[in-house]
Parts: structure tokens; C-alpha cells; sequence
């Protein structure tokens, strides 16, 4: 193969190369005396990813779908009635995860296209006098489709009806990418994963836990044994873990960290942003494409999920990119399949990266069948580009050169 294989799904993301040789390091014993110190640097720092100033943030190790359920497993009782919201894959599989633990689902049905109904979830909190909703369900940014919720105006839902749910957070692909305020929105467990914002391989299950959820801990009673929160917090207190922790990704953690904090975390939201925008701007430029977000207000900043010109299937489209062009774009999950198509912009990412992936799904895209305009794509997320900057958001488009 000459040069790369270009990788623009939204998770595993582009590993930056500081990232990759930080992991690349002999064996090291997990006990040694001055591990603790860099376990507990890692920890406490963590914490300013998730812009959390209380509670904990526990890595375990697992994808995050294991972090999902050491959250229900370590703060939920069998049979609590759960508020759960399904629009895509993403946040279908948590509700088939709470069934399977053994909670009761009161579930809210959405478009795909659409985010979390916190109108529809508001009046149900309002209408549980009793408070027998013992946790509220958001997945933040559904990777799925594209879409981004508002966790905020959830958390004025919760207070407005003054209940004392907790709120579960799926940030998988929106932590360490898209806005996230661990403390200022009130999320009670927030789950993210290594290989998507935090530009990792697979292998880590993050999970921020608030006071409160590290209360409802206490009282408890799901079965859980390996994600055991209890357990965690004995071994992390002293700066180790219960069991062999997967020492290269963490150090590769630490790395990552440092880069998004160097940065500063409203620099990195403010460039995925701008990436976002060039891939949108796109998708405006091509006859018969669409994106399956159905409203600016749902826009997500790391994903784009595009539907394809009508009789354009989607799956030729990427088999195309990728064979032909030497590159990876997202395919359509569950009922988007042949019918959409992602481009991840999400992690370790520049604009002309993006350039060159918006490329390679307007050369597929016209393999495949579509009458786009070639190269229109390309042109309108390049103009996009040129009218922004780094840390500045749109600017009036500057005079053509
Ligand atoms: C990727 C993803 C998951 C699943 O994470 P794994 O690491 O694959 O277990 C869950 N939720 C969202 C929103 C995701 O993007």
C-alpha cells in the first residue's frame, strides 16, 4: 500500500503521533512504588477533562459499553424504573443494556434524526410526584446518527420539577471533543471511552462519578462484581488498581491528556466545530445528500451522518472509498444501513485531512451513482476553512485572494 489508509470514522480515531510513541515503552510493573504517583496524577487530571471539580473519574478496563454498565450496575436497584430515550444505535443498545440488568424502562421512542425529548422527558419527571424514576438516561452525542442533545436543558428539567433522579450521561463521543460540563450540568455518571475523543486505541472504559452517585453507591444493590465501584475506589485511593491495569494505555492517557489540556478544552470544542462545519458545508454542496440530523440544533460536532442521493446505496459508497481510495468513512448502523453513510471528525484531526476525506466520498459517491457536481463538495468545505481560524468561530468571509 503506498502512503495511508485514511481513517475518518467517528471512533477508533487518528492516534497523534506523541500519542503512539508514549505507549511504545517496555513492560512495567504495576506495583512499583512510584506508580501510585502516576496513577493519581492521571486521576485527578482526568477530571479536568470531564470539567469536573468533585467526585471521581474511574478508568476500567474495557470499551465503554463497559462503563455503561458499571454505571446502572453500581448505583441502580433490580426493578427501579430508569427514563430512557432511544434515537440510534447508540442509545438503543443502553436501553437493551438497562432491560438485560434488570431495570424498568420507561422509555421514549424518537426520530432518528432528532436528540433527547426533554420536553416529552420534563413532563414525565413532573408527573413522578413519587419519585419512582430513579435515574435519567442522555446519550449526548448519538454517533449513530449525528446528533447532539442538549444535557443542560435536561438538567433544568430535573430542577424545575425538583426531582432528585439521577443523571446517567453517555459522552463516548462527545467528551474531550464537543462542550461537556461534568459539574456545571449536574451529571451524575458520565461514560466516555478511549478511542474516541481521547484519541486511544480501544481498551478503556472511563466513567465520571459525581458525589451523589458515589452516595446511591452505597446503598446499592445490582449484582456487580468486576466493575465494582467499592473495589476501585479501595485500590485508587492509593494510587493502584484491583487488577492489572493496561499500563500502556494509560501512559498513551496521559499523553493524550496533556495535548487536550495544553490546548485548553474550549479550543479543542472550538475545532472540532469548525471541522464540523466544513464537513456540513459540504454535504450542502452535494445534489441529492443530506444530513440525517434533521435541525441545526442537533448538529454534532464530531460526527455527520449523510444520506445518500435517492437509488445511491450507501454501502457502495463505502466499500468504494475504501477499496478504490484507500479510505475508511462510517457506515449506516441498523436501520440507516445502505442508506447513510459518517464522516468522523472527531479526535486528531486538521482541515485538510477533512479535505481529503470529503475527496475520497465525492469520487465514491459518483462511482456509486450520485450526479454531485465533482469537486463541490470539496470547494465549499475548503471556503469554509479558509473563512475560520483555529480558536475563532465563522467569521465574515474574507475577500477572495
Ligand atoms: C462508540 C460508542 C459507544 C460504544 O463504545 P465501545 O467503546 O464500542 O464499547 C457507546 N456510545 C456511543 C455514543 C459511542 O459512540
Amino acid at each position: 500500500m503506498n502512503g495511508f489508509q485514511h481513517l475518518y470514522i467517528p471512533g477508533p480515531t487518528n492516534v497523534p503521533e506523541p500519542v503512539r510513541q508514549a505507549m511504545n515503552l517496555p513492560m512495567e510493573d504495576m506495583r512499583a512504588p512510584d506508580f501510585g504517583d502516576f496513577v493519581s496524577g492521571l486521576l485527578t487530571d482526568l477530571k479536568k477533562i470531564y470539567r469536573l471539580d468533585r467526585g471521581r473519574v474511574f478508568v476500567f478496563p474495557s470499551s465503554g459499553t463497559g462503563a455503561w454498565e458499571a454505571a446502572i450496575s453500581n448505583t441502580l436497584n433490580p426493578g427501579d424504573k430508569v427514563l430512557m430515550s432511544v434515537f440510534g444505535q447508540f442509545s438503543l443498545l443502553w436501553v437493551d443494556m438497562a432491560r438485560r440488568l434488570g431495570l424498568d424502562v420507561d422509555l421514549c421512542e424518537v426520530d432518528w434524526g432528532k436528540g433527547v425529548p426533554v420536553e416529552d422527558y420534563a413532563a414525565r419527571l413532573r408527573a413522578d410526584t413519587g419519585h419512582r424514576i430513579k435515574a435519567v438516561f442522555a446519550t449526548h452525542n448519538e454517533t449513530a446518527t449525528g446528533v447532539t442533545s442538549d444535557i443542560a436543558a435536561l438538567r433544568r428539567a430535573l430542577d424545575d420539577a425538583d426531582h432528585p433522579a439521577l443523571l446517567f450521561v453517555d459522552g463516548v463521543s462527545s467528551i474531550g471533543s464537543i462542550e461537556f460540563e461534568m459539574e456545571k450540568w449536574g451529571v451524575d455518571l458520565a461514560v466516555a471511552g478511549s478511542q474516541k475523543g481521547l484519541m486511544l486505541p480501544a481498551g478503556l472504559g472511563l466513567l465520571g462519578v459525581s458525589d451523589k452517585a458515589l452516595a446511591a453507591h452505597e446503598a446499592a444493590t445490582l449484582p456487580r462484581s468486576y466493575f465494582s465501584f467499592s473495589d476501585m475506589i479501595a485500590l485508587n485511593d492509593t494510587g493502584y488498581f484491583p487488577y492489572t491495569p493496561a499500563t500502556q494505555l494509560l501512559r498513551g492517557l496521559r499523553c493524550a491528556i496533556d495535548l487536550l489540556l495544553e490546548a485548553g478544552m474550549k479550543s479543542v470544542w472550538a475545532r472540532h466545530h469548525r471541522l464540523a462545519e466544513g464537513v456540513r458545508a459540504a454535504v450542502a454542496a452535494w445534489d441529492g445528500c443530506d444530513l440525517v440530523a434533521q435541525a441545526p440544533k442537533w448538529y454534532s460536532d464530531t460526527v455527520s451522518t449523510i444520506y445518500t442521493p435517492q437509488g445511491v446505496d450507501a454501502r457502495d459508497v463505502i466499500s468504494t472509498a475504501y477499496y478504490k481510495y484507500q479510505t475508511s468513512l462510517g457506515s449506516g448502523l441498523n436501520k440507516l444501513a445502505g442508506r447513510a453513510f459518517r464522516i468522523g471528525h472527531i479526535g486528531s484531526l486538521n482541515p485538510v485531512m477533512l479535505c481529503s476525506a470529503i475527496s475520497a466520498a465525492e469520487m465514491a459517491l459518483r462511482d456509486a451513482g450520485a450526479a454531485i457536481v465533482p469537486g463541490s463538495g470539496v470547494a465549499a468545505a475548503q471556503e469554509r476553512f479558509r473563512a475560520t481560524t483555529p480558536d475563532r468561530l465563522p467569521q465574515a468571509t474574507p475577500k477572495a485572494a
